[in-house]
């Protein structure tokens, strides 16, 4: 994997923990020489990100809407920022850049984020992999409820199962990379 796109939040959240872990993986993907592509923000847990990876001598991407980085809301010191016209642009760019999609502790930004690349996924829009780094058991409340959809028939099984969820880096970039070289099977109807 070179390049990782990161759906975080932009506000630091009530927890240190959330900024510890997300350091932690900023200096981790540097280490690994895998580059990371976010939303090119400087603050909460995105800006938290950018810094630990370029202190560690990473490759950061950041890609923003324009009028996003008139509001100053870009972090300046990223390897590059690209400024594109609108929230779409923004997510095809990103999704073009990377070979893989994770989201850390957010809020509604990175729901948004991660469930359309997931949802294009089982729709068979791409075949790059999809998943949660549920630290603390962050994100196990979100899974029960779509354990939930799957009970009430609307999501299918497999489509829930395809997402790859853990603990830690290292093993959701164990996931992450044998689901690159694994063809996903497009949703035909549950
Ligand atoms: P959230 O998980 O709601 O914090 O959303 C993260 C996403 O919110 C980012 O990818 C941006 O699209 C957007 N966003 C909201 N506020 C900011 C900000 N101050 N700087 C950068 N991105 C922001």
């Amino acid at each position: 994997m070179r390049r990782l796109a990161v759906f975080l939040a932009s506000s630091d959240g009530h927890d240190p923990a959330h900024a510890e872990l997300t350091a932690a993986v900023g200096a981790e993907l540097a280490r690994r020489g895998i580059g990371i592509v976010y939303g090119g923000g400087r603050r909460g847990l995105m800006g938290v990100l950018a810094d630990s990876a370029l202190a560690a001598g990473g490759e950061v991407i950041g890609v923003m809407p324009g009028d996003m980085v008139e509001r100053e809301w870009a972090h300046r010191e990223v390897t590059e920022l690209v400024i594109c016209d609108s929230m779409h642009e923004r997510k095809a760019l990103m999704a073009e850049r990377a070979d893989a999609f994770v989201a850390l502790p957010g809020g509604l930004g990175t729901l948004e984020e991660i469930f359309e690349v997931w949802s294009w996924r089982q729709l068979g829009f791409h075949a790059k992999p999809v998943g949660f780094l549920d630290a603390g058991g962050f994100w196990t409340p979100l899974l029960g409820a779509l354990r939930g959809l799957v009970d009430a028939g609307f999501l299918a099984a497999p489509t829930l199962d395809d997402l790859a969820v853990a603990p830690d880096l290292p093993s959701l970039l164990t996931t992450l990379e044998h689901q690159l070289h694994t063809v996903p099977r497009p949703a035909r109807g549950r």
